[in-house]
């Protein structure tokens, strides 16, 4: 009888056990799945905030002085001639068609 309980406790215990593993193992695929989701689109968000609405690239954006109006901003085009022109001088200079 004794034999018997003990058979059935460490029964319970491996399954408690098992199921536990099985449990944090789940959810810890379920974080990397979301995490990796979260990842795409991010980069999604990233690699669109480079495009213009008609899918032309922009160049880099930086802090700096806009060479046209004379201002600062935040952002600001890093032209390839080394210039630097704000978003509106950039719409100004290149109108989207
Ligand atoms: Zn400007």
């Amino acid at each position: 009888m004794v034999a018997e309980n003990m058979a059935l406790l460490i029964g319970f215990w491996v399954c408690a056990g098992v199921s536990l593993f099985l449990l944090v193992a789940g959810l810890t695929a379920m974080n990397i799945l979301r995490w990796k989701a979260a990842q795409k689109k991010a980069e999604e968000e990233y690699q669109a905030s480079k495009l213009t609405i008609d899918g032309r690239r922009l160049p880099p954006i930086g802090r700096g002085l806009c060479i046209r109006c004379q201002k600062v901003f935040d952002q600001v085009y890093h032209m390839p001639d080394h210039t630097r022109v704000c978003p509106a001088c950039y719409d100004a200079l290149y109108p989207t068609p």
